[in-house]
């Protein structure tokens, strides 16, 4: 069989291809050509004679053949046309399904399928003329948000109009692609030594991207996040390096760039990947040990500062990492809220610290820290509620600290699980107060029993002549009729201080650090402060700075 011509190989019933069809009408036009030359030379001039009568009448047959002939070529002719135009149409068609396939619909960028072998041609040919190559990775910030927020329309507005600004900046011999929903990537020539022309040119486009978009009379904003990467390093050595091997670079310094507060950009360095590989070591770890149960409660007293007793416990999270030591509530807290595990690894931890507890003083209190994460499940309350049912643990024994971020989130939720655990009884402190822009109407419409103030400012009472910050947080307090605890304590000074100041509770340093299950159990055996202990003189209660101190 005959290869199709222009890419098809469609048989009609008889099984002849439209191709195999095509090459007979030519080679019969280029048969009847042919005989027309070699009947016409001796039959034209006799039908020509004839007709003008001087001569006589041609040969019949070989007159119906002459005409036959021309019959043929005038077929031939136009079977030709046909084909040419059906060839050119054809190729036009394939052209227009090409560029669909390779473009992004919305925004008329390259799509991933074309962006990555267009990158790809560039970092090769700037690699053999010795010029370099910068890929950008550049993400939006926070679209998610736009979209949740302003619905799909508006976030398909912001990325035709993204994409429109990032292609105005783009020298011609650059190239743009969309590759993710909100992630672009660009590559863009330059001469080894105008690195600081990339430098102006990401730094304008984050500019140039962070203008408003006028949508409907209101303005929408948007901000980038961009990581660079180029095929030559600062010295100027080479970089064993694909157009892939660039993106993944472009894509951890942009995953930096998030990292380090967003609408920034950052060039790719070698430590950013060790650092990603030990993040990814981190989640790694902080899932497995979710699982076997790694995490532990660690107790920081908290103290009636005018008496001086020991009033209760705030439980402070531990990993137990066989891998990485004693880690800090700090790194794995914010790493367990992004990957979605800290329900169950709070859950886990308060359940323990209820068992810790049960051995304490009925009067002691217990605080748990709660995160904002946490307070988006509608049945957080009834959990709670649950897991003191099943340790036998009284509601007015436990306390909440939430911190202000939780106000900023979706207030209605919170308030409802808020009211819903004051009812039974359990108590809520506003965390770190002063830290986070907590607007003043919303404390007071949070029913809080408590304000903390963050250890920040308590710090400052160290130099005598800085109290009025605090001073001014704790009147506050007093007018919302809200106690306060100052945390922080770490100086006999800054106790001598907030005794100044009123009735508080504090907790600090001074009092000693954190301490496990069982070393906060010996020492709350050693003041008499056991359930079931008979002790009850008011000076074994008393926790003295000086002998607990280190
Ligand atoms: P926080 O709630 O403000 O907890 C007090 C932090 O201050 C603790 O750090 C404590 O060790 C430290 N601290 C106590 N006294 C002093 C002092 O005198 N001076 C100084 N400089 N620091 C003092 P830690 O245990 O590292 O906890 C850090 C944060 O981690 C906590 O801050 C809390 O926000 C969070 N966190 C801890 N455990 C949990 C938990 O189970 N769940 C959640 N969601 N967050 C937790
Ligand atoms: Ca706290
Ligand atoms: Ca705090």
């Amino acid at each position: 069989m005959a290869t199709p011509i222009i890419g098809t190989d469609q048989t009609d019933a008889r099984g002849l291809g439209r191709a195999e069809r095509d090459i007979v009408a030519l080679g019969i036009a280029v048969a009847a050509l042919i005989l027309f030359i070699g009947t016409s030379g001796s039959v034209m001039p006799q039908i020509v004679a004839s007709w003008t009568g001087r001569g006589e009448a041609p040969d019949m047959l070989l007159t119906n053949a002459v005409v036959l002939n021309i019959a043929l070529l005038i077929f031939g002719w136009r079977r030709y046309n046909e084909l040419h135009h059906e060839v050119t149409e054809r190729r036009r068609a394939e052209a227009l399904a090409r560029e669909l396939a390779d473009t992004d619909p919305l925004t008329g960028c390259l799509n991933r399928r074309s962006g990555g072998p267009a990158i790809e041609r560039l970092v090769s040919k700037c690699a053999t003329r010795q010029d370099d190559v910068a890929v950008l990775m550049v993400d939006i910030d926070n679209f998610k948000q736009i979209n949740d927020l302003n619905g799909h329309k508006v976030g398909d507005l912001v990325l035709t109009e993204l994409a429109r600004r990032i292609r105005s900046q783009l020298p011609e011999a650059g190239v743009l692609a969309r590759i993710g929903g909100d992630e672009f990537v660009c590559a863009l020539p330059f001469m080894p030594q105008e690195r600081s022309r990339v430098d102006h040119f990401v730094a304008e486009l984050i500019e140039l991207v962070s203008q408003p978009i006028e949508h409907d009379g209101c303005h929408l904003e948007a901000t980038v996040s961009v990581g660079v990467a180029s095929l030559r390093r600062t010295d100027g050595a080479i970089v064993e390096g694909d157009g892939e091997k660039l993106l993944h670079r472009a894509d951890i310094a942009m995953y930096h760039a998030k990292k380090r507060g967003r609408n920034r950009f950052y060039w790719f360095e070698t430590q950013m990947e060790n650092e990603l590989r030990f993040r990814a070591e981190l989640e790694n770890g902080i899932r497995r040990g979710v699982a076997a149960g790694e995490f532990v409660p660690y107790y920081e007293q908290q103290i009636d500062l005018q008496t001086g007793s020991l009033v209760g416990f705030e439980m402070l999270a531990r990993w137990n990492s066989p891998q990485f030591g004693l880690v800090s509530p700090e790194v794995f807290i914010p790493i367990a809220e992004e990957i979605d595990v800290i329900s169950e690894l709070s859950d886990q931890l308060i359940r323990q610290a209820l068992t810790d507890a049960q051995t304490w003083d009925p009067r002691l209190t217990l605080s748990v820290n709660i995160s904002p994460i946490q307070l988006r499940d509608p049945w957080f309350a009834q959990r709670i509620m649950k897991m003191l049912a099943d340790h036998g643990f009284p509601p007015e024994r436990l306390e909440i600290e939430i911190t202000e971020s939780c106000l900023h989130e979706n207030i209605g939720v919170v308030r409802t699980i808020v009211t819903s655990l004051k009812n039974q009884g359990i108590r809520i402190s506003l965390d770190d107060f002063g830290t986070g822009y907590s607007s003043l109407s919303q404390l007071r419409t949070l029913p809080f029993d408590r304000l903390k103030i963050d250890r920040s400012f308590v710090a400052e009472l160290a130099d005598e002549s800085n109290n009025e910050l605090v001073q001014a947080i704790i009147s506050l307090g007093h007018g919302l009729s809200l106690p306060v605890t100052a945390e922080g304590v770490e100086s006999a000074n800054i106790l001598e201080a907030l005794r100044g100041m009123g009735h508080l509770k504090g907790q600090g340093y001074l009092y000693g650090r954190p301490e496990d299950a069982a070393a906060t159990q010996q020492r709350l055996a050693d003041l008499g402060l056991l359930a079931g202990s008979t002790a009850d003189d008011d000076r074994s209660h008393r926790a003295d700075p000086r002998r607990l101190a280190g």
